[in-house]
């Protein structure tokens, strides 16, 4: 295989991508594995011990995986199954996510599009696994299908222009909102309305940033409620790129290996029509090249 990302293949409607640059990083039962193919390969074993089960370590060294992903055997651990698969970054210092970042979704709540990045905070409790039950916590929670950045060194200060060697990768992710909470006053507060437990839903896997670096920018994403699409659109709608996004928060923030950025999400929220997730609905969140959630909605146990 060639060792240029940019010979690869597209990807394919399951998500995957080939290449022997690229790697897949997920877990199972909190131990670190690579996903190849179709097939899983638990990271410690085959690094012959250069890497230990921890996915938060795996994400520190993110570019040595390429060298262990490149040498992985033709058999696997086992074929790879997305409902055995947790949280892909379970231990985030730092979780940001930024509102209005769609131009479709900036018109669709009748707001000017912000001048610079609209940076609000998710806690690390939000986070759950790519087929994790969603517990509603009320009637308002809504959807909003994001990129998610997965950031891979300790930086501060990045420029723009460097951004992408400090991504370790990207991932899908739903920014679930509970709106109520959200817009109990004014002006609206964000961060508490986005961290109800489980509203942070991420994964499969993260996909090492040099397959998608150069493709970050124009992604099909899609968010569908009980089989209905609900948003479609292209990250090439950003109105802050991937780039601006690492480059505003660390001329403030030094991340660390394993913060996440949530981008923002595209027009389709159910806000605009005053449609919420009830308990029985299944939330289908789809990134073209990084692969899908799948979360059903249950009420919570009195
Ligand atoms: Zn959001």
């Amino acid at each position: 295989m060639g060792r240029n990302p940019l010979t690869t293949s597209p990807a394919g409607t399951n998500g995957q991508l080939d290449g022997a640059l690229a790697f897949r990083l997920a877990t199972i039962q909190n131990r670190a594995v690579l996903v190849q193919n179709a097939g899983v390969y638990d990271l410690e074993k085959h690094s012959t011990g250069r890497f230990s089960a921890d996915p938060m370590q795996a994400l520190e060294r993110f570019r040595e995986l390429h060298e262990i992903a490149e040498a992985l055997p033709d058999v696997p651990d086992g074929a790879v199954s997305v409902a055995e698969l947790g949280i892909c970054v379970p231990r985030s210092q730092k979780i940001f996510a930024v509102g209005l970042n769609y131009r479709a979704h900036a018109r669709e709540t009748e707001r000017q599009p912000p001048a610079t990045p609209l940076v609000f905070a998710k806690f690390r409790n939000c986070l759950a696994g790519p087929s994790d039950d969603i517990i509603l916590r009320g009637a308002t929670t809504d959807w909003e299908a994001e990129l998610v950045v997965v950031m891979g060194t300790r930086a501060r200060d990045i420029s723009r222009a460097k951004a992408w060697d400090h991504v370790a990768g990207l991932t899908c992710g739903q920014d679930l909102s509970d709106r109520e909470t959200q817009f109990a006053n004014d002006p609206p507060h964000f961060d508490l309305g986005k961290s109800f437990d489980g509203y942070g839903p991420i994964g499969p896997y993260v996909v090492s940033a040099d397959q998608l670096e150069e493709r970050a920018a124009d992604l099909e994403i899609t968010c569908k409620v009980n089989g209905e699409l609900r948003q479609h659109a292209r990250t090439s709608d950003m109105i802050f790129t991937v780039a601006d996004l690492v480059a505003h928060i660390s001329s403030v923030c030094t991340f660390e290996p394993g913060d996440l950025i949530f981008t923002g999400t595209p027009s389709g929220v159910g806000r605009t029509t005053g449609t919420y997730l009830q308990p029985g609905d299944t939330v289908t969140t789809t990134i073209e090249g990084i692969g899908t959630l799948t979360n059903r909605c249950v009420a919570e146990r009195a």
